[in-house]
């Protein structure tokens, strides 16, 4: 399958046409960025990581019967996956504060949460992301009707029912992640975009070492070591 025109480019992967109208080519791209953009770096090989990282996981979903636009890996950069209309919500799904979640209502770094937290962030760069709650998403249309905002928080759980005791066998906490969803052509909700650790937090089980975007986010360096111990434990053994 041949890259096409050029769709859109995004902080993290640029989107391509192809011959088949259903079908899409992303790049997954070496830039990094936090804060809304504002800060900005390279790190060369992290693009590739993040493309096979994520074609493992959608794999997995997959497979325990989470819809995904996932295709196929096609090389380093780029995956081939279905065609989607993004619906414009972030869902953030949390198992461990921190993050925003620790600065906005003062819960310690790193308290287990009594249950696992679904929210809904707008994605919206030039409003900053902010949050949304169910009232918001049917004023701003961002759904049909209330049963799909159900239905987003039910895929988003049975996702982390899913990579939860995933990572947990292979020594890392999934302490958080952020998660799109896409239409098909039918109507049929997707999962889309990609998951990896530019999009989810891991902490190692063993050290409680940062093995995430956090990495770059407070300049702690290493992210590469860090992303690569990840596809790593994804492709081998369990713990
Ligand atoms: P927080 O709201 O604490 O900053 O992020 C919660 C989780 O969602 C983290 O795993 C973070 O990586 C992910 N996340 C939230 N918003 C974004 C975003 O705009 N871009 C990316 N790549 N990840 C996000």
């Amino acid at each position: 399958m041949q890259k096409g025109a050029l769709l859109y480019e995004g902080k993290a992967k640029r989107l391509y046409a192809t011959e088949d109208a259903n079908l899409l080519i992303s790049e997954f791209k070496d830039d990094l960025t936090a804060f809304n953009g504002a800060k900005k770096a390279q790190e060369q090989g992290k693009g590739a990581l993040n493309n096979k990282i994520s074609a493992e996981l959608f794999k997995l979903l997959e497979a325990n019967g989470v819809p995904t636009h996932f295709v196929s890996l096609l090389d380093e950069n780029h995956m081939l996956h279905k065609k989607a209309k993004m619906i414009m919500i972030e869902v953030i799904v949390r198992n461990i504060a921190t993050g925003s979640l620790s600065k906005n209502l003062g819960i310690t770094e790193g308290t287990v949460l009594p249950f696992t937290l679904v929210e809904f962030d707008y994605k919206n760069d030039a409003l900053g992301d902010p949050k949304l709650n169910d009232q918001h998403c049917l004023i701003l249309n961002l759904v049909q009707d209330q049963s799909e905002l159900e239905m987003l928080r039910t895929l988003a759980r049975k996702v982390n029912d899913i990579l939860r005791p995933y990572f947990a066998k292979k020594g890392l906490n999934l302490v958080d992640f952020k998660l799109e969803f896409g239409r098909d052509a039918q109507g049929n909700i997707l999962l889309a975009d990609e998951i990896s650790p530019d999009n989810c937090r891991f902490w190692d089980m063993t050290t409680g070492e940062k093995m995430d975007k956090d990495r770059f986010r407070q300049g702690l360096g290493g992210l590469k070591v860090a992303y690569e111990q990840v596809l790593e434990r994804i492709m081998g053994e369990d713990k």
